[in-house]
């Protein structure tokens, strides 16, 4: 088997070599429980909380407004049951979000339909893009709750964070960003940016699994998640994951360390990837041309299916993703690019490519050169392709 070229760093990441270094001695020799009060627990509470002040500081944010959870959708769930269900005693029961979210917010958001709640899930135009004049809109006296992604994890649209938070800080709706795909691809600044709770995971910026942070601003309140022990200052009960705390203090240290030159570094790599693609007759570029992660490309080709692509991909060593989990089944069709306008049968052909800082300009043209490759054989083979290809 030849290298491996990791190309789905969206899906997650590896951890980085650093991030592993700072968390062995915590499995091991700092072993000791962090709440408790002899020495080893000591040790470990110091660095919990060193860790907690890395995170705050990358997004910008106080070190006592970082709670620590086990990964992005424990934020996400958090974050807007918390906040929906605290509002509810002040009888406003009416959320806002959009139709292209992880679905971490989109099945949170049907769990509390159920429940009673009214959730208004905004439309986006044909790059994914959600206006503030659009929340503005649909804010109402009894709206408890904005949650707007980010950055979009199928098509890397960046939506107009601060211009939301703007609108929301004038309406007093409080506002919760899924910035999972953000965090360390794009600078952050909780405050600048009017953002009240923001939702991070550190698989995917270079710590492990299992691991994420909710940031909640000073005075906002949700309800707790995970009732128990009083850990995270009684909002986040169980035993502090000390190995992973560090390590995504560590991994978020290094991801926003030198961001602009990060993300230049990557959006060269990606335009190569783009250029070469586009080359394909009935091939187009999902999300918008530039409010996009630098990291990110997702094609659509007619005629093909996205999982035959991954498989031809897979097979030359390059791991890349697709929108479609399944051929024909309707239902499987990306949600997010059915949502931009993509006919359900050209949004089964659908490949995301999602670069880091691990890939090379080699790669990228070796990447490019073989989804040109792939596609093209694909169509070969295609009786669909046939009699589509002159149109
Ligand atoms: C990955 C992801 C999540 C879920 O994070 P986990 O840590 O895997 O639970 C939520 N939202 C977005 C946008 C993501 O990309």
């Amino acid at each position: 088997m030849e290298k491996i070229i990791y190309a789905d760093n969206a899906a997650t990441t590896p951890v980085h070599p650093l991030v592993l270094q700072e968390m062995l001695p915590f499995f091991t020799e700092s072993y000791g429980n962090a709440s408790t009060v002899y020495s080893v627990g000591r040790n470990n509470k110091a660095a919990v909380e060193k860790a907690r002040e890395q995170v705050a500081k990358a997004i910008g944010a106080q070190t006592n407004e970082i709670y620590f959870t086990a990964g992005g959708s424990e934020s996400d769930n958090w974050a807007v049951k918390g906040i929906a269900k605290r509002m509810a005693e002040k009888g406003k029961k009416h959320l806002i979000t959009t139709v292209i979210e992880h679905h971490a917010i989109l099945h949170t958001m049907h769990a509390l339909e159920k429940d009673g709640f009214e959730v208004t899930y905004l439309p986006v135009d044909e790059y994914g893009l959600v206006t503030p004049n659009q929340v503005e809109q649909a804010i109402r006296p009894d709206t408890a709750l904005v949650s707007i992604m980010y950055a979009n994890n199928e098509i890397g649209t960046i939506e107009p964070i601060s211009e939301i938070g703007e609108i929301c800080k004038k309406y007093e709706v409080i506002f919760h960003t899924d910035a999972v795909q953000a965090v360390g691809s794009v600078e952050i600044d909780v405050v600048s940016q009017n953002i009240d709770l923001l939702s991070m995971s550190g698989h995917k910026f270079g710590a492990p699994k299992g691991i994420g942070a909710l940031y909640i601003k000073r005075g906002v309140n949700p309800i707790n998640l995970i009732d128990g022990g009083a850990q995270e200052k009684n909002r986040r009960a169980g035993t502090e994951n000390v190995p992973g705390i560090v390590g995504i203090g560590k991994a978020i240290e290094l991801a926003t360390a030198d961001i602009s030159n990060k993300a230049n570094k990557l959006e060269k790599m990606r335009d190569i990837i783009i250029e070469k693609v586009l080359t394909l007759p009935k091939s187009r570029l999902n999300g918008h041309p530039e409010k996009r992660l630098p990291g990110n490309a997702n094609f659509c080709f007619e005629g093909v299916e996205g999982e035959g692509i991954l498989l031809k991909l897979d097979y030359m060593g390059i791991c890349a993703a697709s929108g479609s989990a399944c051929t024909s089944a309707s239902l499987d069709a990306s949600h997010v690019l059915l949502a931009i306008g993509v006919p359900i049968e050209i949004a089964h052909g659908s490949l995301r490519i999602s670069l880091s800082e691990n890939n090379t300009e080699e790669e990228a043209h070796y990447i490019g050169e073989k989804i040109f490759e792939v596609v093209t054989q694909l169509r070969n083979m295609s009786p669909l392709w046939e009699e589509i290809k002159d149109i």
